[in-house]
């Protein structure tokens, strides 16, 4: 049973793996190694209200001039306008800093529509467990509560100030870890979301670890032995079977589990 703790060996384990980073393990030479790592340095993302490109830290100065005014709106919540506090929040993998988004929340959202937006986005494979870890308690789903952590049916405001950095944790199992920071709190309008996803990360190159070319799958069972990523043409050849096989995705848990992609399309 899920008691809001989880057991020391099942995170090494989990962090060895999820930790496992393509950039690392495409090495058979320094000098794509450096190249490799520069690529990473410079990655950068959109900002979904002009469409610019920036890296992640200049993202935030950009993010607070372009916002300025701006209101997200979809077809389904043009009329309720709420002036509301917000947070502006950073998410990026934990050990894989190279995904990264900065979102904007309503303050009086719970963290467990935060939780559901991380799922739809980048998470969700197979309905496994998560966890925040915020000021050194735990919170968890309410049937977790139960039984050790706290309940994640709770406010942003009560739990979250500017500067704070909190973490989150999807599949006790195969782990894909967050880390959050709490960038800003400030007055906004928000038109119904109660989330606005502000920017996120453009995808990064992962090469074929067998040809070099654009690597488009994963194998599941070869992620991290250095012949894992693979092109189309490359993994007609591989050994391991098409069931084996995982889409590379734009999410910190490409490879990971069943992960395929977003529950809904971008
Ligand atoms: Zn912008
Ligand atoms: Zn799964
Ligand atoms: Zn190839
Ligand atoms: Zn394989």
């Amino acid at each position: 049973m899920f008691t809001g703790k989880i057991p020391s060996s099942t995170m090494a384990v989990s962090n060895f793996f999820d930790g496992i980073n393509p950039v690392i393990y495409f090495i058979d030479g320094g000098v794509r190694m450096e190249q490799q790592q520069e690529k990473r340095q410079t990655l950068q993302g959109k900002c979904n209200f002009c469409g610019g490109i920036f890296g992640k830290r200049a993202m935030t100065k950009h993010l607070e001039k372009c916002r300025q005014g701006k209101i997200f709106q979809t077809p389904s919540n043009k009329n309720k306008l709420r002036k509301v506090r917000v947070f502006h929040i950073t998410v990026e993998g934990r050990y894989n800093p190279e995904y990264w988004m900065h979102i904007e929340i309503s303050a009086d959202a719970k963290l467990k529509d935060l939780d559901s937006f991380l799922r739809d986005i980048w998470l969700e494979c197979c309905g496994h467990l998560s966890s925040f870890e915020i000021a050194g308690r735990t919170y968890v789903e309410e049937s977790g509560a139960r039984c050790g952590g706290k309940d994640r049916n709770i406010m942003l405001s009560k739990v979250l100030i500017p500067g704070m950095k909190f973490y989150h944790q999807y599949d006790f199992g195969t782990t894909t870890e967050l880390i959050l920071k709490v960038v800003s709190e400030r007055e906004s309008e928000l038109s119904g979301n109660t989330i606005v996803l502000c920017a996120r990360n453009e995808p990064p190159l992962i090469l074929c670890e067998s040809c070099g070319k654009t690597a488009t799958q994963v194998c599941s069972q070869c992620i991290g032995s250095g012949a894992g990523w693979l092109c189309d043409a490359c993994a007609e050849e591989h050994e391991c079977g098409e069931e084996m096989f995982l889409p590379v995705v734009n999410s910190p848990r490409v490879g990971c589990c069943g992960y395929t992609g977003p529950v809904y399309d971008e």
